[in-house]
């Protein structure tokens, strides 16, 4: 769900609105066959708690026209009287997934217009009135305005709350940007104060509205001091600064190993317990002291020693819902305890033999959202990195953005609220 009524507050041109229901509905019903001149909505506050709230939601599939309102706070009485509406109203009920959904609620809940986006610029309108619905369809002339958006996480902030705050990025932008990223940061556990982000992407106005948000050409994301970044290629698809393919690997393997002693299996028989049981890993069969590598960035969730089954062992929490565990370590690298950060590759600790363990080896578990997985075949992602001219072209485009970022860099920083010394 993705409510957002901020956006407005950028413009300052607003004049205040007077709680008036007459100044709201000043709009005549236009005939459908006629070419449709562009309403002229009263300006309004949207800062001002009486003020009609202006809520909008990116219709995804299975949503439909009755639960949206509902989550807007509508009042049920207008609800059932779009529901059930007749006619050329009945077209506002088939909701296009991508489209976004918009609705004017008085600040009691009653709907005062409700519009859907419409692919190729057009924008249906729905006026309600007392009496009945008004619709008018209109070729609303969508204008594009590429942005630059700096926002510093606060104390207490998701990205989102904080791109909210700082005003003119709507939520689902946000929420694209963080899918973007999600294979470098978890940004539902690991995001921190004085993180920040900038945004280079598409606004749409529709009649000085900010009325959803297109291309997001690039994006970087300073998590913890390391830089991240993703720029847009013209396949759609984002990739990092040098082309390379954004979403991670795993390490193939946590160590230089001999050989893979027990694969992963839903059942065999265990060598010590003697009953048949699932392997939920892989066993490397290592000398003693092998180090052992971190297989994606992630932070040590559990560190544990002389389990009486597992030994010494270690479990890493990576974005996605990953989890990775080490079992039957003979002990753990400097710095490694609960909370310490590691990133891909980093030696966390070494092949030993502790808690059932036949002889020196790595057990190795990769988990997702709880399930176990093999890890000789975690799914990789299928995104290959850019080459040759595909490359080139997009290095090209990277230069491009980046020179239009250090232009609106320096623009975004005028507009900045500033702290004056006394
Ligand atoms: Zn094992």
């Amino acid at each position: 769900m993705f409510l957002s009524a901020q956006a407005y507050l950028e413009f300052p041109s607003f004049d205040t609105y007077e709680p008036d229901a007459s100044d709201v509905l000043i709009e005549e019903a236009v005939p459908e066959s006629e070419p449709v001149e562009i309403p002229v909505l009263p300006r309004i506050n949207y800062d001002h708690p009486l003020a009609p709230r202006l809520l909008s939601h990116q219709i995804e599939r299975g949503d439909t026209l009755g639960r949206l309102l509902t989550s807007f706070g509508t009042d049920e009485r207008d609800i059932n009287r779009i529901v059930s509406c007749r006619g050329e109203c009945r077209k506002l009920h088939r909701l296009i997934p991508g489209a976004s959904l918009t609705a004017r609620l008085t600040h009691d809940g009653r709907l005062v217009s409700i519009g859907q986006s419409l692919p190729y610029g057009q924008i249906r309108e729905y006026h309600v009135y007392s009496a009945d619905i008004q619709i008018t369809t209109s070729d609303v002339e969508r204008q594009t305005v590429t942005a630059y958006k700096h926002v510093v996480i606060r104390e207490g902030e998701s990205p989102i709350s904080a791109a909210l705050r700082s005003g003119g990025i709507r939520e689902a932008t946000v929420l694209r940007a963080t899918q973007i990223l999600e294979y470098d940061i978890d940004f539902w556990r690991n995001v921190y104060p004085n993180d920040e982000f900038e945004i280079y992407f598409d606004q749409i106005f529709v009649d000085d509205e900010h009325v959803e948000d297109g291309n997001i050409y690039a994006l970087h994301f300073v998590n913890r001091g390391k830089l991240h970044e993703a720029y847009l290629h013209t396949d759609g698809l984002h990739y990092e600064a040098d082309g390379s393919a954004i979403q991670k690997q795993f390490l193939k393997a946590p160590l230089r190993y001999k050989r893979i002693s027990s694969n992963f299996s839903n059942a065999r028989k265990h060598p010590i317990l003697g009953y048949t049981r699932a392997h939920k890993g892989v066993d490397y069969a290592a000398p003693r002291g092998t180090p052992i590598r971190a297989t994606a960035d992630g932070v040590v969730s559990r560190v544990t020693r002389n389990d009486r089954a597992a030994g010494n062992f270690l479990v890493i929490r990576h974005s996605n819902g990953f989890d990775t565990r080490y079992l039957h370590l003979s002990g753990f690298a400097p710095g490694i305890s609960k909370g310490t950060h590691v990133s891909r590759g980093s030696t966390i600790g070494y092949v030993g033999s502790t808690g059932y363990s036949t002889g020196p080896h790595l057990h190795y578990e990769v988990i997702k959202n709880g399930r176990h997985l093999n890890p000789l075949s975690v799914p990789n992602p299928s995104i290959e990195s850019l080459e040759g001219t595909q490359k080139n072209l997009f290095l090209a485009n990277v230069e491009n953005y980046l020179v239009s970022i250090e232009r609106l860099r320096e623009q975004n920083l005028i507009v900045e609220p500033v702290a004056v010394a006394d």
